[in-house]
Formats: structure tokens, sequence, C-alpha cells
């Protein structure tokens, strides 16, 4: 959550961190802001989203090599132009952006208060940058000094950039819990809260670990902890493109990272299937298969749309491998003393590998001595960092701030994992194996032929853009479909959604049925397709409105379903991958058509780096 941009260099900061802070938008757009430095601070904050503050900034010129920039998901005051960041020390010393949460705030800002600090915002970033002003001022140390005491007096997660006026040569990043990438350039430096704003100067990277502080000088960088021990940068190169961070021709991320999937799965997959000879290969596993083919059992853990993405894990590792898997909300899972044996495989699962309470139940699961994994995208993050091995999905770059492209991504990971593990269990025979496989090779060819189906979805989507509920049901692996697909519609249209297992239905929500009710169930021909046909039934039975997800030829469901949108056949074990699809879909089109904007959703922000 929150972007942050740093620039030191000999280039003009301005567009620099303006164009990066667009990249970013995605972690946070509650308000923009920007301190650019020639000889004297510049700063700029605004609520809104960062156009707000190019049109605030209007003509005035900035200039300036050095300078940071902020969009903001507001946790502690609300949205407003006052806790925008940048924040300045009273004394306007110093000017810092935050991403993050100082826990300890309330007693550091009394303490600052008896010594006579008055503070304008209701921030907690603000008492950072003043104590580390305090430090500065009274103990009459350097700016570096001052900053790395004052992060010693911290309780709680920052990533932070800071400029001191006193030494306007000289950038400040830090972390500890929130993501922070240095970027290294010929003679400059780009801070950035991950490396989509870096990419297009540099692809020589190094990922802040937590405590760690990088001074940025033009020609100079100094990394060391907070406490003041050196460090050997580790200088990374990406493997990330221009183009994989662009809309490429379409309306909206969400919309194109949709219809990327079938890419994007395929880019999951390449080098590690094979259908010539039969095979599946997860270089990231091979220290530690052997633990998982003995794990007495597997807990997967994730927030949001990896904690559905584990669900569908759960069924197919238990159906294809044979290994009891629990899921878990990374969140519940830190707080409620779980018991955790050495034996147990910990997986978890976050797009961004940078979720908080995610990281924060694996730190938990290593102590307790179990082996822990991770599933992320974002290559060099902080889970696949802390994690004892893990696979990353490979699906690029995600920026619709509801999840798409990633979900098919985790499952299909999942997929992999789960039909290796039976493999080499000895659950699946050869025959198996290769169905398998091959089912799972024909999924890019399949998602494309569900995206042409969408004309028909959006006409589907004008029919109902004006409900104000709608229920999802599935059974089996289609359970978790439900509740993706009912939490797609929630994030991006703000019409209430539930997702239910169908059989529950008649336990509580059949009471919320009439003839305004939609009802989406998906419904292919699979283990519990006739369970399902009855459930629809019911549904019809009291007058509900049926949009049917269908295996192409279907007849029968045809007949009662209000609307039907057909997918290609496939086994039960790739059922989410398609079934998803229309869903993303159809979430898309009502949102739009309610004129919500897709991908910058109310109060949501991507990459959950608060707890
Ligand atoms: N806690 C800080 C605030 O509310 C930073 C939030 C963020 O990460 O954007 O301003």
């Amino acid at each position: 959550m929150c972007g942050i941009v740093g620039y030191i260099g000999s280039k003009q900061a301005y567009p620099i961190i303006i164009n990066g802070l667009k990249r970013l938008e995605y972690r946070g757009y509650d308000s923009a802001g920007i301190c650019v430095v020639s000889e004297t601070p510049f700063t700029a904050k605004c609520k809104g989203k960062v156009s707000d503050l190019e049109n605030f900034i209007g003509d005035h010129s900035v200039a300036g090599t050095i300078g940071i920039g902020h969009t903001r998901w507001a946790t502690h005051g609300e949205p407003n132009d006052t806790n925008a960041h940048p924040h300045e020390s009273m004394n306007g010393t110093f000017i810092l952006i935050h991403n993050g949460i100082i826990e300890n705030y309330g007693i550091l800002k009394s303490k600052l208060e008896k010594r006579g600090y008055i503070f304008k915002s209701e921030t907690d970033t603000e008492v950072l940058v003043n104590l580390i002003e305090y430090i500065y001022l009274k103990g009459n140390v350097t700016p570096e000094i001052a900053v790395r005491l004052a992060l010693t007096k911290v309780v709680g997660a920052y990533g932070i950039a800071v400029i001191c006026r006193d030494e306007v040569d000289t950038l400040i990043a830090a972390r500890k819990g929130s993501p922070l990438v240095v970027g290294v350039g010929d003679g400059e430096y780009y801070v950035a809260s991950d490396a989509t704003p870096i990419v297009e100067f540099t692809n020589s990277v190094i990922f802040l670990n937590d405590n760690d502080v990088a001074i940025l000088k033009r020609n100079e960088m100094v990394l060391k902890t907070i406490y003041n021990e050196a460090l050997e940068p580790n200088i990374q190169t990406l493997d990330l493109d221009i183009e994989a961070i662009e809309k490429g021709g379409f309306d909206h991320f969400m919309l194109k990272e949709i219809f990327e999937q079938p890419r994007s799965i395929h880019d999951t997959f390449r080098g590690r299937v094979s259908t010539n000879p039969f095979d599946i290969h997860l270089g990231g596993l091979y220290k530690v298969i052997p633990n998982l083919v003995d794990a007495k059992r597997i807990i997967l853990i994730g927030c949001g749309t990896s904690w559905h993405a584990a669900l569908v894990g759960e069924y197919l590792l238990e159906d294809l491998a044979r290994i009891p898997v629990e899921v878990e909300y990374a969140s519940e899972f830190r707080y409620r003393h779980p018991i955790i044996y050495k034996d147990d495989v910990v997986i978890a699962i976050s797009q961004s590998g940078e979720t908080a309470d995610t990281l924060a139940a694996i730190r938990m699961a290593k102590q307790a001595g179990a082996m822990v994994l991770g599933i992320c995208n974002v290559v060099g993050s902080s889970i696949p960092r802390e994690t004892h091995a893990g696979v990353y999905t490979h699906a690029g770059p995600e920026i619709g701030v509801a999840s798409t492209k990633a979900f098919t991504a985790q499952v299909t990971v999942l997929i992999m994992m789960a039909i290796l593990l039976g493999r080499k269990k000895g659950e699946i025979n050869d025959d198996r194996y290769n169905e398998l496989i091959n089912e799972l090779a024909n999924v890019p060819d399949k998602i494309e032929k569900i995206l042409q189906a969408d004309p028909l979805i959006l006409e589907i989507s004008k029919r109902f853009k004006d409900a104000t509920n709608f229920l999802y049901l599935g059974r089996g692996y289609y359970f978790p479909v439900a509740l993706e697909g009912a939490l797609k519609l929630k994030e991006i249209s703000y019409i209430h959604a539930e997702g239910y297992p169908a059989a529950e239905m008649k336990h509580g929500p059949i009471a919320l049925i009439d003839d305004t009710m939609p009802v989406v169930v998906i419904a292919t021909k699979d283990n519990s397709y006739e369970k399902i046909v009855s459930n629809i039934q019911e549904v019809k039975a009291r007058k509900g409105v049926i949009i049917a997800i269908v295996t192409e030829g279907d007849t029968v469901i045809k007949q009662m379903a209000d609307y039907v949108i057909e997918i290609p056949e496939a086994g039960e074990v790739v059922g989410a991958l398609l079934s998803v699809v229309p869903l993303q879909m159809l979430s898309y089109h009502i949102a739009l058509l309610r004129g919500c904007n897709v991908d910058q959703p109310r109060n949501l922000a991507k990459s959950v780096t608060v707890e």
C-alpha cells in the first residue's frame, strides 16, 4: 500500500517522480504529493489522484534533481490535503514520505508535544519526521544519524524516503516491513515501493531488507542497518519490461490483465510442464519435494483473492496428492495461537509477496519449526526472500487492484504442485498423469475461447447493472470460484455479493431469493452436475434469476437458466481456471456500466503492506 518514489541524480526529478507515482497509483490514491529540491524545497500535496496533484501544481515550474513523491492509502487521519505526504518537520528541517504504520506514534507524539512540538496533521508519519528533527537538533548529529536513531525508537512498519534541508545532496531511504527498492543508475539512484517506476531507467536494483538504510548521494551509495552496521549492496538484475506495466491499448489494466490470461497462464507453466514427454518440473521446489511428500499436513495461508486460490489448492492437494490440507486467513492464523508441527509444510500465497499479515504468519510458522514455502508473483519480494523455497507465478506485473491473472497463475501453480506430488506419492497413474498435464496445457486455448464471449457478457451486465445484491453458487472446485466471483463484484462495482457452496444455500441464503436476486451458478458438467441442477431448480422455484456458467453444448440448464455463458469442456482439476474468467468479465462490465473506477476502486489498494 502507498506508493513511494525518490530520485537523486542529474536529471530533472519532477517528471520522473510524477510518472513514477502514476505507475504506483494502484497502491493508493487517497492523496498525492511531491517535494523537489533545487536550493530550497518545493512541496505540493493534495487530496485525490496524481492527476489532481498535477492540476494543482499547474504551470508552476518545478526544478531540481533530487525529490520524493507519495501516493497515500490513509491509515491515520482522513484523506485530505493536510494529511497528504510529504510531511515536513515543525522547523522545516526534514521532509519525509512514509508507507506503513508507526504503531507507537501516540507515545512518541505526546513526548514531542511536551517538548514543544506542534502537529499539523493527524498522521503517524508527522510524528516520525518530527522525531527525526528533534534528535537532529537536540543531539547535534548528522541527518543520517538522526534518521537511524529515530528509527530505533519506532515500533511498526515503514518504508521511508527523507530529505534534510541542510544536506540537499543526500536522499535517505529505509525500510522495515514495507517494501522499498533502490534502482542503481549511472550517477543517479531511484527509490520506489516496487520496481515499476524504475524499470524504464535501469534494471539494476537492490531490494532493501528490514532495518536497512540507504544513504544516497549522486555518485555514492552507503548501505547500512539502522544500528550502523555496514552492509554490502546486493545488486540484482531485473527481468521486467516496460510494456508489461502499460495498458497496451486496453481501457483499463483490469481488462488487459483479464485478456492476458491465456499468455500469463502459459508463462506460469512454461518450462515447467511438458507434454512430450509428459512431465512436470518445479525447480523452486526441487530441494523440498521430500518434505512435501512426507508432510503430515499442508497449511495454505493467504488473504483476499490469494485465500480463494488457497481454497482451490486444498481441493487439489487433497484430491490429487492425498495430503491433508488446511486453509487459513493469514491474519487469523498469526493471532490465534495455532498448532504448528515441525512436519507441517506451510505455503504462503501472495501476489505482491509483501502482504503484511502473510509475512508475519510465515515468520511465526518458521519459528515453530515448520517448512515454509511461497507462491508469489513479484520476484525478489519479501515472502520469497523469507521462505525456505517456493514457486514464482510469473504472471507479469498485475496493476489492476482487483486481482485476476494473479489468481489464475496461483491456481496454475497449485495444479502443477498437486499433480507433481500426486505422482511422487504414487496416487496418480501414468494415464491420469498424462491426462492431467494435457488438461493444463490446453487451458490457455480454452480461455482464449471464453474471452470471445465478451459481447454476450456485456449484454448480461447491462441487464444487471442496477442490482443491489448478487448470490454466487458453486460446488467442489467451484465453491472457491463462487467466492472469488462475488469478491470481484464487490470490489469494483460496490454491489453486495455473497459466494456460497450451492448446497448450503438452503441453510440460509435461500431466504433472500426473489425475482430481484440474480444468482450466478457455476454449473459445468462435472462430478456434482446433477446436484447443481437441483440447486438451480430450487432457485427458480423461488423466482430467482439464474446466470449459469455451463459446459459448451449443455441443453438441460439452458432451459432452466435465464442466461447462460458457455465454457469449453475441461476436467474439474482445471475447472477453476476456466470458470472464473467469465465472472471476472461480468464484474468488469457491471462496474464500468455503473461508472465505477475499475482500476482504482474506492478504499482499496493493491499490495496490502499494513496489518
Ligand atoms: N500511515 C501513514 C498515513 O496514514 C502512511 C500510509 C500509507 O502507507 O500510505 O499517512
